[in-house]
C-alpha cells in the first residue's frame, strides 16, 4: 500500500522525515527504498482548495500565497481549484459537502482544507452540520490513515506549558485510524438514552497497522499501540490483529501496548520516548490535541489524511477558531506545514517541501510568530509575507 522513501535529516538536530509515495493504483504490500526522491519534471498538479469557515479562509489564503511564491522560486505549478465545504457550503448550496466538491476532488492530486464549523451552524440538524462535510469527505475518499507529526522546535520550547527539558528531541508520529470506530458507527438517541456504536473490522485494523509499520521502518522502528484493552472488546481485537501484522510483516519493528489513560500521562511526562503512536479514531483525536501542547500552540500542527492510493486531504489540526476569525490573528504555520506535507506525500516534491519547512523554521528562529505565541506577535499576513520572502530570496 504505502511506498516509503528514504529518511533524510532536514534540521539542525536529527529529525526523522519519511515520505509516502503514490503508485499508479494499488499499492504493493511491499515498499521500495528509492535513492532519488524528488519529482524532477515540472509537471502541473491539481489541488482542490477548501477554505471553509472561520479562520479557514485566512490560513488558506496564506497557503495560496506561499504556493504562488513557490511557483516563482521553484517553478512548481499547482493549479488551485477552490470549492465549497462546511458552513460556507451549507449557506450556498444547502449541503456541507456539495457533489461539485466531491467531483473536483476526484480529479485532483490532493485537497487542502482550512477548517469548518462555527456558532452560526451550531443549532443545525445533524445533516446540516459543517463538520459533517469533513466526515463525508473522509468517508467518500476512504481517508483512513491520519498522520499527525508532533515535532518540537527549540525556538518554541518556551511557549509550551511543559518544562523545556521534557521537550528536547520530541519527534513523534501519531497514526490515527480515521474512518472507523464510534465516529462512524451507528448512532441513536431518545430522551433518556443514547448510543454510539464503536465497531472495527480486521481489515480496517490491518491496513492502518501496515501504514504505521512502514512509517516505523523509516524511523526508529518502534510503535506504541494505544488502546483500552482492559475494558473494550474493540481494543482487544486491535491488539490481536495489529500484533500479528507487525510480527508477520515487519520483523524489524517493535510494538508495545499502552492503555490510553497511561498514554495521556506519558505524553506529558516522557514525550521524547515515543516514535510512532498507533491508535483508533477517538483516542487519536484526543491524544493528538493533547500532544499539540508540546509544540506550543494548536496553530502549529499539520496533518495529512490518506487513502490507499495516497490521495490526501491536508489540513491544520486546529478548527475554525471563531473567537479570532476575521482579525488577522490566525497562526498560519499549521496550514503551511500541511502544504509541506502535501508537497512531499501526494505531489512527490520533496525538495520543495524541504525548502518550505526551512523557511518556516528560519521564521521561528527569528521570532516571527503570531499573537497566540507572543503578545506583540505578527499578523497572519505578515507571517505569510515573511515566509514568501524567504522562499524567493
Ligand atoms: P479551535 O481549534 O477552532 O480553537 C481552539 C482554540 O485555539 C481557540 O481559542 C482558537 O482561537 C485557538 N486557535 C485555533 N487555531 C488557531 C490558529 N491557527 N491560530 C491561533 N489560535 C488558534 O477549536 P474549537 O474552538 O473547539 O472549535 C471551533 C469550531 O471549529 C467548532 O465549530 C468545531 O466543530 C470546529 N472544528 C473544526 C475542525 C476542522 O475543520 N478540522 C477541527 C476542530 C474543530
Amino acid at each position: 500500500m504505502f511506498e516509503l522513501m528514504k529518511i533524510r535529516r532536514t534540521r539542525a538536530r536529527p529529525v526523522r522525515v519519511f515520505c509516502l509515495r503514490t503508485q499508479e493504483a494499488l499499492i504493493s504490500e511491499h515498499f521500495r527504498m528509492d535513492t532519488e526522491s524528488s519529482n524532477t519534471g515540472k509537471q502541473t498538479f491539481n489541488v482542490v482548495g477548501l477554505p471553509g469557515d472561520g479562520i479557514g479562509p485566512e490560513v488558506y489564503e496564506s497557503a495560496r500565497r506561499v504556493l504562488a511564491a513557490m511557483q516563482e522560486s521553484h517553478g512548481v505549478n499547482i493549479v488551485l481549484d477552490e470549492q465549497l465545504i462546511g458552513g460556507a457550503a451549507i449557506d450556498a448550496t444547502g449541503s456541507p459537502l456539495p457533489q461539485h466538491t466531491i467531483n473536483a476532488c476526484k480529479q485532483a492530486d490532493a485537497a487542502l482544507l482550512g477548517a469548518v464549523g462555527g456558532p452560526k451552524w451550531d443549532n443545525n440538524t445533524a445533516e446540516q452540520r459543517p463538520e459533517l462535510g469533513l466526515l463525508k469527505l473522509r468517508a467518500e475518499f476512504n481517508l483512513f490513515c491520519n498522520l499527525r507529526p508532533i515535532v518540537t522546535h527549540p525556538a518554541l520550547h518556551s511557549f509550551s506549558p511543559l518544562k523545556p527539558d521534557r521537550l528536547e528531541n520530541v519527534d513523534l508520529m501519531i497514526v490515527r485510524e480515521l474512518t472507523g470506530g464510534s465516529y462512524f458507527g451507528k448512532k441513536w438517541r431518545d430522551d433518556d438514552q443514547a448510543e454510539d456504536v464503536c465497531r472495527y473490522t480486521r481489515k480496517e485494523i490491518e491496513r492502518v497497522t501496515r501504514a504505521a509499520g512502514r512509517i516505523a521502518q523509516q524511523r526508529d522502528g518502534r510503535i506504541t499501540l494505544v488502546d483500552k484493552a482492559n475494558v473494550l472488546e474493540t481494543s482487544r481485537l486491535w491488539r490481536t490483529v495489529a500484533s500479528t501484522v507487525i510480527e508477520d510483516e515487519f520483523p524489524g519493528v517493535a510494538m508495545e501496548n499502552m492503555y490510553v489513560d497511561a498514554a495521556a500521562m506519558h505524553l506529558l511526562t516522557r514525550p521524547a520516548d515515543f516514535d510512532v503512536m498507533l491508535t483508533e479514531n477517538l483516542f487519536g483525536d484526543i491524544l493528538s490535541d493533547e500532544a499539540s501542547m508540546l509544540c506550543g500552540s494548536l496553530g502549529l500542527l499539520p496533518s495529512a489524511s490518506l487513502n490507499e492510493k495516497l490521495f490526501g486531504l491536508y489540513e491544520p489540526v486546529h478548527g475554525s477558531a471563531p473567537d479570532i476569525a476575521g482579525q488577522g490573528l490566525a497562526n498560519p504555520y499549521a496550514m503551511l506545514l500541511s502544504v509541506a506535507m502535501m508537497l512531499r506525500h501526494s505531489l512527490s516534491l520533496d525538495q520543495e517541501a524541504d525548502a518550505l519547512e526551512r523557511c518556516i523554521h528560519d521564521c521561528w528562529n527569528e521570532g516571527i510568530l503570531t499573537k497566540d505565541l507572543r503578545r506583540d506577535g505578527f499578523s497572519t499576513l505578515q507571517i505569510t509575507e515573511a515566509v514568501c520572502e524567504r522562499l524567493v530570496r
